[in-house]
């Protein structure tokens, strides 16, 4: 049918539909794995859709086109800038393969500049390829990098670093950057987007608006998430990088703060910047700024669940692990089956520190039977740490040179803003 009026991808098209339904748009090339029942139509608001080729009854081709898939032309730049965009890979920077319908990383912070204009409206802006990874390839040796890179950036003077990074294990890296970078005096904010930028509803452009929006005009400093706040496209939070988590495999409101207020929140209309915190670290306000951004890999996370074995945490002792973290249920609990061998993983000089699966809430293990005799071997609370903060947190330490005692010490105290002061009702199941 398309042969017939010599169709080729990137041409105009009208057709009609059985049933007197008429449908204009542009033809796409279709997916490496799509059947062959459908063609695929980009309509004039940028939404794709296919249509079955037996609903089609007649093909006009109304004006010629080429198809080229979307590929900004790189923006130029002078060295120099006030924000430096770092680019480490992930949905941000990627677009549809139509090929293979798959999402790959193939857009650089150039790209992506060019391709949202009103950047160049808030910043001077300079970008550079770091990395270009899927957030789930991430590693602590990326994170030391990473935190190293941002150290240059601070001294050779930006207002603000931002990261683009791919949504999976964003958290990680914000909690590691947060321990890694000591009295940090600009921002640094990490960005990414849950669809990708050839797609109408991309939430890249959005969220790298707020992320540079607070990169160069907020007042205040520390390790931040920027993203969507809600559905609507006009309010982008500024999570803590170590109170927020990525809880939606799916929406743009997929990050939230848990046990705490997002730190600010910019209104994109305007861009302005609402401050939620009371006391946000100042911007600027510090003279001791250092990197220690060396991360030791034998500390653990161990989600329990009900009939696990004892056998897992003796493993890990065995194979050289000095921290264990265990998300347990509740208030801070494992069943009995596991209490001998946390016991002697802690006799033999291995830290082990309760966090909840619940999330939301602090631990609390004097409560019950099972708390106190955990506690009496020497498991240590994390108050309302979250479980992936504890086990980046106890890397870093380690890292740091941190001995059993230090750990002991060090891993419930309030470092980065990473235990809330106090548990406030209104933050509770992330109503905030
Ligand atoms: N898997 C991707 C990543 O984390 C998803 C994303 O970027 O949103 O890199």
């Amino acid at each position: 049918m398309l042969e017939s009026v010599k169709a080729s991808i990137g041409d105009h098209l009208l057709l009609k539909l059985k049933g007197g339904l008429e449908i204009r748009g542009t033809l796409m090339p279709r997916y490496g794995y799509a059947d062959d029942r459908h063609i695929t139509i980009k309509l004039g608001n940028g939404y794709n859709i296919g249509i079955l080729v037996s609903r089609i009854e007649g093909v006009t081709v109304e004006k010629r086109g080429t198809f080229e898939p979307s590929k900004p032309s790189e923006a130029s730049f002078k060295s120099g800038g006030e924000v430096l965009i770092l680019g480490t890979g992930g949905t941000i920077a990627s677009r549809i393969d139509y090929r293979t319908g798959a999402v790959t990383s193939v857009l650089t912070p150039s790209e992506l500049y060019s391709s949202v204009p009103e950047l160049g409206d808030i910043a001077k802006l300079d970008t550079e390829v770091l990395f270009n990874i899927l957030s789930e390839n991430m590693t602590p040796s990326r994170w030391d990098e990473m935190a190293k890179r941002v150290g240059r950036a601070v001294k050779d003077g930006y207002r603000g670093i931002v990261i683009a990074h791919g949504t999976d294990t964003m958290h990680y890296t914000s909690a590691a950057l947060s321990f890694a970078l000591e009295n940090l005096p600009v921002p640094v904010v990490l960005v990414g987007a849950q669809r990708s930028s050839d797609r109408p509803s991309s939430d890249a452009a959005t969220n790298l608006l707020g992320a540079v929006t607070v990169a160069a005009m907020a007042d205040f400093s520390g390790v931040y998430i920027a993203m969507h706040k809600g559905l609507s496209d006009d309010v982008i939070a500024v999570h803590s990088g170590v109170k927020v988590r990525k809880n939606h495999t799916s929406r743009r409101d997929a990050f939230q703060s848990v046990n705490s207020r997002p730190a600010a929140l910019v209104h994109l209309k305007g861009l302005r910047i609402i401050k939620n915190l009371e006391l946000p670290p100042r911007r600027d306000g510090h003279q001791d700024f250092s990197v220690k951004s060396n991360f030791d890999e034998r500390a653990f996370l161990v989600k329990y669940f009900p009939g696990m074995s004892g056998e897992i945490i003796d493993h890990l002792v065995e194979i050289g692990y000095r921290a264990i973290i265990l998300e347990g249920t509740g208030l801070g609990h494992v069943g009995k089956p596991l209490h001998e061998s946390i016991g002697s993983a802690i006799d033999k000089g291995v830290f082990i520190g309760m966090t909840s699966q619940c999330l939301w809430g602090r631990v609390r293990m004097t409560v019950y039977d099972t708390g106190r005799d955990l506690l009496r071997m020497g498991v240590i609370p994390l108050e309302d740490i979250l479980p992936e903060v504890a086990v980046v947190k106890a890397m870093w330490l380690l890292g740091q040179g941190a001995t059993f005692e230090d750990m002991v010490k060090l891993m419930p105290m309030n470092m980065r803003g990473e235990v809330s002061g106090r548990s406030l009702i209104s933050y509770e199941h992330g109503r905030t």
